[in-house]
């Protein structure tokens, strides 16, 4: 989709904050770890490419979770080690080795297909996949990741890197964590031998388990200033959110008892009200479970009133105000703040999923 630049709806994505919010972890976790910037998913919807140039010199690689996300960061001039997180199709790996890409492999299968189809993995830079309980992808025995290891070896490739993730680091409940920390540590303890990284620090891990980083992490929400429990666990340290989201008012109209506003005529005014539309909508990320939520406006909350449109919500004011008042519908304004984490509240989710479903119709604009 195209990004809608003449319109007022836009993100405003604080580069710096990220940098901040890097060396923030980074101050607090035993010194020596290399660091590697999760910005798969657009950076989570804050621009992959801008992201990684900004942050390149405060990192020693990046993460995405497939070839064309690594493409981009190549095309952007990041020539820093570039870890795809998924995995790739066998026949994908040239492309991976043409552009100095590193894999993940995460079973014996994917290797045996890839050398039965006659695909070369000589020179390609690898990291073994262990799945220490989180279910996804990976190895799921010693002794498969020793007879991976071997194969992969014997194929030429290098085995750069062995990891894993864990499922519940962003939870209280330590129980499920200590679990695959057990096994994850027991495989490395007994392989014949380590690859040079090992790594399993996903952003919970780092804030909360920081004494169980092996020697890199991975750094994914907290790079972009949420709390990846959510609200669950409270941030050992300030960070602070990259993105804010805003427009402006573009009509503004006094209604009467009875008149209803938007699709299903699900609200109707009390009284004398006004009602003012915002150009924002579901396409835009701004989902329809939003209604009844809160926007921003002179350091005030609106509440969301009607459906929310494809391409318009209405909102209820205390007061007339003009066309083109700025709206804040994630940030702060005065005293207030609407963060990430609040609308994945009202809707049911988490905060990724608030940052990575805003839309490319929404202009991401830059500041440092
Ligand atoms: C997405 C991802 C991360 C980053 O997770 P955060 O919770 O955002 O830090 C790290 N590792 C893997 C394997 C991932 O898929």
């Amino acid at each position: 989709m195209i990004s809608s630049l003449h319109r007022p709806t836009k993100a405003l994505i604080d580069l710096e904050a990220i940098c901040q919010n890097i060396e923030s972890v980074q101050a607090n976790i035993p010194q020596g770890k290399q660091t590697f910037a999760v910005v798969k998913a657009n950076a989570y919807g804050h621009g992959s490419k801008q992201v990684a140039q900004a942050i390149s010199h405060l990192v020693d690689g990046f993460c995405v979770s497939n070839i064309d996300e690594a493409l981009e960061l190549r095309e952007a001039g990041i020539d820093k080690t570039i870890l795809i997180l998924g995995v790739i199709m066998p026949e994908e790996v040239e492309i991976a080795r043409e552009r100095h890409l590193t894999l993940t492999v995460a079973s014996q299968e994917w290797l045996d297909m890839a050398l039965a189809q006659g695909i070369s993995l000589a020179d390609l830079d690898v990291h073994l996949k262990v799945d220490s309980g989180m279910g996804r992808i990976g190895v799921r025995s010693l002794d498969e990741a020793e007879h991976l290891l071997a194969d992969l070896k014997k194929a030429g490739a290098h085995v750069a890197g062995i990891f894993t993730h864990f499922a519940t680091a962003d939870e209280a409940d330590d129980t499920k964590f200590n679990q695959q920390l057990a096994f994850f540590t027991d495989l490395i303890t007994h392989l014949s031998e380590t690859p040079a990284l090992v790594h399993a620090s996903n952003s919970a891990t780092s804030l909360w388990h920081s004494e169980t980083i092996f020697n890199m992490v991975r750094l994914g929400i907290v790079m972009y200033g949420l709390n990846p429990s959510g609200t669950e666990l409270a941030l050992p340290y300030p960070i602070k959110p990259a993105l804010s989201l805003e427009s402006s008012l573009v009509h503004v109209k006094q209604i009467s008892a009875g008149d209803s506003v938007g699709y299903g005529a699900t609200y109707v005014a009390q009284g004398d009200e006004y009602i003012a539309t915002v150009p924002i909508g579901y396409a835009d990320g701004w989902t329809r479970d939003l209604q009844g939520f809160y926007v921003l406006v002179n350091g005030e909350w609106c509440e969301i009133v009607g459906r929310v449109s494809m391409d318009q919500i209405t909102i209820r004011l205390p007061e007339k105000l003009p066309i083109g008042t700025k709206v804040t519908l994630i940030g702060q304004d005065g005293d207030q703040v609407i963060t990430a984490t609040d609308l994945a509240q009202k809707r049911g989710t988490i905060n990724y999923e608030v940052l990575c479903l805003l839309s490319d119709r929404v202009p991401r604009v830059y500041s440092k």
